[in-house]
């Protein structure tokens, strides 16, 4: 198991307060989890325990660290909201919370609401942590999924595909999004992971190999330029995505140019364009292969310089040139976006990261210098960030990444989440409304014949009437009664138009037989 102290250890600078402070959470998630097991056997401590540590690793900082050792402790100990805010305060309550409100997203497998489902994820996370806690929490129980019960398996890797997976795309996390893909792959298409395995199989033994040698003739070259400060690293590609592009490719592996790529990440822009200049002088080019990600960034904020290569002995590869901070986040996305290692909240008041990113994505130069001014941490009170708008947008760029620029703008200014709300059912299903709607819009969204009987709501547990206006995230349960049915008042307590006619016909209907 992971100890506190090397948890902390990854904190750069670390202050005793935010020593303490892990240290403390760590103890309350040990005493909480005292005596209960992961499906490993393994004391379910070892889990919370590299959470934490993973998310110390990406740069998080100490509260949201706190946060993941504590992210079990409301759902599953006797440890209740009050005591995590009594000891912890607000924020790390708040992010405990969020944690715990989106283990009710689940993915039942239609694929109808997949789209909603992301939404509903980000919408429920209402701070871009949460989702950082759970991607790493998703992380582990990933990597420990061959000890679930088989039945869960399926279901936890198709919902990994399906939600956590575009939602880490989405927010440039390269690194965790190719981890989750890769160990969600075998179980949810295993004869198509088998047919990808074998190929790279007959491909990769020796292809690394020439990799390895293709690698070090570069390092040599870039070693003779005067280039001050790079280093090279190769990779392969990771075998979700290579599926991907072997369906587009007709099975075909010699024309993935991809598969095997040398990384040039170097200290700065400048010495992105010379690296390019050094690569094509080495070896030759392929035509119209070579894509500037730095002048124009991917939407997710992606930057790097790809070119396609023929090396002197034939070989074909792909040569990506980065700085390292682009490096740095085209791993962590969004996370080293927010965050400075070790520092949370480093941002000034009035500009939220959102602020800081935007430009990024559009201004790669402006956003270089951007980067260089740290700015201060507010410590005042806690700051909620708030989940801008393209972000509701996951999913739709996941796809098709040719979006242009502007494209991506306008869905950045498309107001989703002022316009609709997504609520639960009991069984973790979702319903999308619109704002304003009441549990009788729910009841006709689930089905006519519920709508027509309702009797009673209960929203969060708790009885309300039937014009309550409902909250993004609540749970709803409708109970009905044969002789209930639709009165003049439904009509002013609802918002969608289904529920409307409904009403109406039935209302007509009674006036139809009374007479
Ligand atoms: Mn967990």
């Amino acid at each position: 198991m992971i100890p506190a102290k090397q948890i902390i250890a990854q904190l750069d600078n670390p202050t005793e307060a935010d020593r303490l402070l892990i240290e403390k959470a760590y103890e309350v998630a040990q005493k909480a989890h005292e005596g209960h097991k992961r499906y490993s056997g393994e004391p379910y401590m070892t889990h919370v325990a590299s959470v934490a540590h993973h998310l110390a690793e990406m740069g998080m900082g100490p509260r949201t660290i706190a946060a993941g050792l504590l992210h079990d402790t409301i759902e599953d100990t006797e440890v209740t909201q009050e005591d995590v805010r009594k000891t912890f305060g607000d924020e790390i309550l708040f992010l405990v919370e969020g944690v715990t409100k989106l283990s009710s997203v689940r993915y039942y497998g239609t694929d109808r609401h997949n789209e909603s489902l992301r939404k509903l994820f980000v919408a429920t996370s209402q701070d871009i942590r949460v989702l950082i806690i759970k991607l790493v929490d998703r992380l582990h129980n990933m990597e420990t999924l061959s000890h679930v019960p088989e039945e869960k398996q399926q279901r936890i890797a198709r919902e990994t595909l399906e939600i956590y997976v575009p939602v880490a795309h989405r927010l440039g996390m390269g690194k965790i999004r190719k981890e989750l893909e890769d160990l969600a792959f075998p179980y949810v298409l295993p004869s198509e992971y088998d047919k990808v395995q074998e190929l790279i199989k007959s491909r990769a033994g020796k292809a690394e190999v020439t990799l390895e040698k293709e690698r070090k003739g570069l390092q040599k070259k870039l070693a003779d330029s005067d280039l001050l400060d790079f280093h090279t690293s190769s990779r392969v590609k990771g075998l979700y995505s290579l599926f991907h592009k072997l369906k587009r490719k007709d099975w075909n592996i010699d024309v993935i140019y991809d598969l095997l790529a040398i990384r040039v990440i170097v200290s700065n822009v400048d010495d992105c364009y010379k690296a390019l200049g050094i690569v094509h002088d080495l070896w030759r080019p392929l035509p119209k292969r070579m894509k500037d990600y730095i002048a124009f960034p991917k939407p997710n904020g992606y930057q790097s310089i790809h070119t396609t290569v023929t090396t002197k002995s034939g070989n074909i590869l792909e040569v990506q040139i980065r700085t390292q901070k682009m490096h740095h986040e085209a791993e962590y996305g969004i996370a080293s976006h927010i965050i400075y290692k070790g520092k949370e909240h480093a941002k000034s008041s009035n500009s939220s990261w959102f602020a800081n990113l935007a430009p990024s994505l559009f201004r790669p130069f402006a956003w270089r210098e951007q980067r260089h001014t740290k700015t201060e941490i507010t410590k005042e009170k806690p700051h909620y960030e708030k989940i801008p708008q393209w972000i509701g947008q996951i999913g739709d760029n996941y796809t098709k990444e040719k979006s242009t620029g502007q494209e991506f703008l306008d869905d950045m200014r498309k107001d989703f989440f002022h316009s609709r709300i997504f609520v639960f059912t009991p069984n973790g299903d979702v319903v999308d409304l619109p704002t304003g709607a009441s549990p009788i819009d729910f009841a006709y969204a689930i089905h006519s014949e519920v709508g027509d009987h309702v009797s009673g709501a209960r929203v969060n547990k708790k009885f309300v009437q039937l014009d309550t206006e409902l909250k993004n995230g609540d749970i709803v349960e409708i109970e009905t009664k044969k002789t209930a049915k639709p009165t003049t008042k439904w009509l002013d307590a609802t918002k969608t138009t289904l529920a409307k006619r409904r009403i109406k016909a039935s209302l007509s209907g009674e006036n139809g037989k009374n007479i």
